[in-house]
């Protein structure tokens, strides 16, 4: 090994780092600013956090607006919600926290206050272990099954246990009155899981009433068998 390599190695090491944080930071508040600017959380709603390496993660601070972030002062909060560095975290910590503690394979959250996905959660018929239908694939692939948890105060701590009571079983979750928070295996994928989830709400809301036709049991059957979905329950039961 030439003289300086094990240092130069590190360097290298802490350079590739840095360039990994600031790329994280940068993709945040895209995604971020893409989903405000399509009117998909309004004014300072919704947060969105991404697990890091060490544990802790980088989240979007309190009373911010997912337009107008800016990639410097994200809060970075340690594994036990420490704030490392940055602003002062959303006061929806605690939803956060609980799912990546019960669904391990979690990498990002996002929550949002989307209007079709939160006036779904106002519905009288809705099954809080199956919110929408089987409606679309992409529903299905992307968003798998939303269970519904119920209303809590913004910032309640309790939030925390509703959330773990689901047992890491569902990837997308409605809080009643509230909004969506959905988990992906990357940032990209609970971004797209959360607009597809918005999308089926708005299709549910336009067909509601007119006994549309929903994905039978075998389509369900056959597109978990051909994509591996590993669907919390049957999603046939209870929209006959
Ligand atoms: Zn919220």
């Amino acid at each position: 090994m030439p003289p300086g390599a094990a240092y130069q190695g590190s360097t290298a090491g802490v350079e590739e780092a840095i360039m990994n944080d600031m790329k994280l930071r940068e993709e945040i508040c895209r995604f971020a600013r893409s989903l405000f600017e399509r009117g998909l959380t309004p004014g300072s709603s919704g947060n969105i956090s991404v697990r890091l390496d060490d544990g802790g993660w980088l989240v979007t601070p309190t009373n911010a607006s997912l337009g107008f972030l800016d990639p410097a002062r994200l809060s970075h909060v340690g594994a036990s919600g420490e704030l490392i560095g940055g602003d002062r975290p959303t006061k929806e910590i605690p939803l956060h926290a609980a799912l990546y503690e019960s669904r391990t394979s979690a990498r990002a959250i996002v929550h949002l206050h989307s209007t079709h996905a939160v006036a779904l959660s106002m519905l009288p018929e809705i099954d809080p272990r199956a919110a929408l239908p089987p409606m679309t694939p992409y529903y299905l692939m992307r968003a798998g099954q939303t269970a519904l948890v119920p209303y809590y105060r913004p910032g309640d701590t309790a939030v925390a246990g509703a959330i773990r009571g689901l047992a890491g079983r569902y990837s997308s979750i409605l809080l009643a009155n509230h909004g969506p928070v959905v988990a992906g295996d990357s940032l990209e994928a609970a971004v797209f899981a959360t607009e597809e989830l918005e999308e089926t709400a708005k299709l549910y809301l336009l067909l509601r009433g007119l006994n549309p036709r929903y994905l039978t049991p075998q389509q369900v059957a056959d597109l978990t068998a051909a994509y591996g979905l590993s669907l919390p329950a049957d999603s046939s039961q209870g929209h006959e």
